[in-house]
């Protein structure tokens, strides 16, 4: 007998290719993919509810003699039945009826019907209830032994259809049961003991038939037993998938760098105004370990804003310097990338080391010059964009790549990075850094390939961001504060959110403010810098407000990530209601670097969505990146949160990230040890429900 896997849903009985073809339509195509084809939710049918006991909003059979049908004439013409049972009564309504439907339902009939009670003209009513007349001279029909599980399905297939091919796929199972994947012994020994008495057998067909007693409320949340069993599963295959990809990852070489630290990182800590904090410095070792391997470094640091991670980076780039190897730093935009450069330039060139900054404005002979001093090794660390990788910019050897704040990368577009700086046989080490924290549970998940370091802690003296929540009509006194706060000396960022998704009119709004902003602080030096300027252009105003030329610095989102100007105290976002919460955050980071009281002042225009009042709220009420990260994930769940590139690579067909996070803690545990006892099992399990349609499995 084939296994189920292989079985063609084709070869149920009465399914053609027409039918087929829809249940394909589902991502249905065999009889296991039918067994994991889960209801969405159940309707009990088990028993008949008294009409006296209904409630609005409640789901039931009920039965009752027929006391009146009328046709009734109100706003739409509609068949109205009224039937009682000595409880109480019930209307049923038809808005669209037949002759036929009038005279089976005369008064004096028994029906009985199943739907849901709604507040009606005449008191509760079913709209549309399936109903049967019953009949005198024969016992009443059985009542449903078991929940009534409802399906998701497409056009033309009817639920009851879809029901019965389950049913029959369920009957398959029990003379050919699917393998057990999973070794009880292991899970026994794991945190997941509890849910060893399901077999996969045993929670799919309780799923498919629950019992006439079963949790309703439970099951509807996701969180019986059976359920958990089934996600359990799902979350391993997806663990195991990204353990085989590190498994490729390790089978890679890369240059093994020095660990112990070099006298040029000795000198460039001693020439530092501060110490790194106790998280730089585990960071920095954590690094340091990788980098010391013969098999590419995958390591992602996780850091709030402000927690110092260009200092970490720079550290590891002279980890691969003072191996006689050379370093590239990726950021997303030319202006961040000019600021590193900037930042790495102040700090390395003093030890004799040669920073260059690849820009886009960079054209002809110096560009020539330049990319052959890098192909020569003359350079030792290069900044930029994605131009890093633009296939003329060859390295002599570059041994590490450092991606800053892209934290929406995924797996594909990291790795594809890290293969271009392949040199012969050897990958560069890779570190990416984000100040968008991921809650934990999700970063392994949606970041399992990758090991993470956390800087958990701030550099010392950081005063927390105070956080206003205002609505607009309380403009003027946010513009008097500015004023007094630059008056004293401050700069302050007025920032401008996007409009309707439009960058273009991002841009309008914010060259209106700062016109606006201009009239009412004549003393006030302003400037403008938004997403559709020349990157030059918007190089020089920032690098002028950064020197203090200006006081006010109108901007569109684009400031978002890594703008470091510590003089600035003063953010005030308008419409913030527009922005998510991780954005929100990286905009408040922006304040709150130097010593002095920053305050952040989020205007809104009201009303305020429910979602909108509580991303506002969190923000007040915190300025604990991880805990924004954990509050935006419950608002928001994950796909959402990692971004739409990346939610490919975190679907999952039962689980869920958000309800079953707490399945993920004990999860890479298991993952290893299974793979390490049973490799065969663990193949065939990621084969289950990965099939072969994602990259990870194909590994
Ligand atoms: P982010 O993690 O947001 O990228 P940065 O690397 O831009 O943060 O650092 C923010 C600021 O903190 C910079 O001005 C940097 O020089 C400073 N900084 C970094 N580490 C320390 C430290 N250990 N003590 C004091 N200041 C630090
Ligand atoms: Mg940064």
């Amino acid at each position: 007998m084939k296994p189920l896997q292989e079985v063609p849903v084709t070869e149920l009985q009465g399914v053609g290719p027409a039918l087929a073809e829809k249940l394909n339509r589902l991502g249905l195509f065999s009889l296991q993919d039918l067994l994991f084809h889960l209801p969405l939710r159940y309707e009990d049918r088990t028993q008949i509810s008294a009409l006296g006991q209904l409630r609005v909003g409640s789901t039931a059979v009920v039965e009752g003699e027929v006391i009146s049908c009328e046709v009734s004439q109100g706003r739409r013409r509609s068949l109205l039945a009224r039937i009682r049972d000595g409880s109480g009564l019930l209307s049923l309504r038809f808005f669209h009826f037949s002759a036929s439907m009038k005279s089976q339902l005369q008064p004096g009939k028994r029906v009985r019907c199943y739907g849901e009670a709604r507040p009606g003209a005449t008191g509760l009513e079913i709209y549309h209830p399936e109903f049967r007349v019953l009949r005198d001279d024969q016992p009443p029909p059985a009542l449903e032994q078991l929940l009534t599980p409802v399906y998701p399905v497409t056009e033309g297939l009817q639920q009851k259809r879809l029901r019965q091919l389950i049913t029959a796929a369920l009957q398959q199972m029990q003379e050919q049961p699917l393998d057990e994947l999973l070794p009880q012994h292991l899970l026994q020994a794991s945190q997941f003991a509890f849910l060893a008495d399901w077999s996969l057998a045993a929670a799919i067909h309780y799923l498919h038939h629950p019992p006439a007693d079963a949790d309703l409320m439970t099951l509807s949340e996701g969180l019986h037993p059976a359920q958990r069993r089934l996600a359990l599963e799902e979350l391993l295959a997806q663990q195991l998938g990204m353990l085989a990809l590190r498994q490729k990852v390790r089978e890679e070489a890369a240059h093994p760098l020095r660990v112990e630290s070099s006298t040029l990182e000795i000198r460039l800590l001693e020439q530092l105004p501060f110490q790194l904090t106790g998280a730089q410095r585990r960071v920095v070792s954590e690094v340091s370990q990788d980098l010391g391997l013969a098999h590419p470094m995958l390591r992602l640091v996780q850091g709030d804003v402000g927690s110092g991670k260009t200092l970490v980076a720079a550290l590891a780039c002279l980890k691969a310097l003072a191996s006689h190897c050379q370093a590239a730093i990726m950021a997303p935009t030319e202006l961040l990338a000019e600021q590193h450069y900037q930042n790495l330039k102040t700090w390395l060139e003093p030890l004799g080391i040669r920073v260059e900054w690849l820009t886009g404005k960079l054209k002809g002979k110096l560009r020539e010059a330049l990319l052959k001093d890098l192909a020569s090794g003359a350079i030792q660390l290069l900044v930029g964009t994605h131009a890093l990788f633009q296939e003329e910019v060859a390295f002599a050897k570059l041994a590490l790549v450092v991606i800053d704040e892209q934290h929406r990368f995924g797996v594909h577009q990291r790795l594809a990075l890290r293969d271009k700086g392949k040199s012969g046989d050897y990958l560069p080490h890779q570190l990416v850094m984000t100040a968008t924290p991921i809650p934990r549970t999700l970063a392994m998940s949606a970041y399992a390939d990758l090991d993470v370091s956390v800087i958990d802690e701030l550099p010392p003296g950081r005063q927390p961001v105070k956080t206003l929540v205002l609505p607009d009509s309380r403009r003027p006194e946010v513009i008097a504060r500015v004023r007094s706060a630059c008056e004293e000396g401050r700069q302050a960022y007025w920032v401008c959110t996007l409009i309707e998704e439009s960058e273009v009119l991002e841009c309008q709004a914010a060259e209106v403010t700062w016109q606006e902003l201009q009239v009412a602080l004549p003393d006030l030096n302003i400037a403008l810098v938004h997403g559709r300027m020349k990157p030059a252009e918007k190089a020089d105003v920032m690098a002028a407000f950064k020197a203090g030329s200006y006081q006010l610095l109108v901007a569109t989102t684009v400031i978002e990530v890594g703008v470091d100007v510590p003089n600035a105290s003063l953010m005030i976002i308008d419409n913030a209601e527009r922005l998510g919460l991780a954005q929100l955050h990286q905009l408040r980071g922006r304040v709150g670097r130097g010593s002095t009281a920053s305050y952040c002042t989020l205007i809104y225009h009201p009303p305020l969505s429910q979602q909108g009042r509580e991303r506002l709220q969190a923000m007040r009420s915190t300025n604990d990146g991880f805990a924004i990260a954990q509050k935006d994930l419950e608002i928001r769940g994950p796909g959402e949160l990692l971004g739409t590139r990346q939610t490919g690579e975190v679907q999952l067909r039962l689980a869920s990230l958000k309800r079953d996070a707490h399945l993920l803690e004990g999860l890479k545990p298991l993952a290893i040890q299974l793979q390490r006892e049973s490799p065969e099992q663990a193949k065939l399990l990621l084969k289950r429900w990965r099939g072969n349609s994602l990259h990870f499995a194909q590994v």
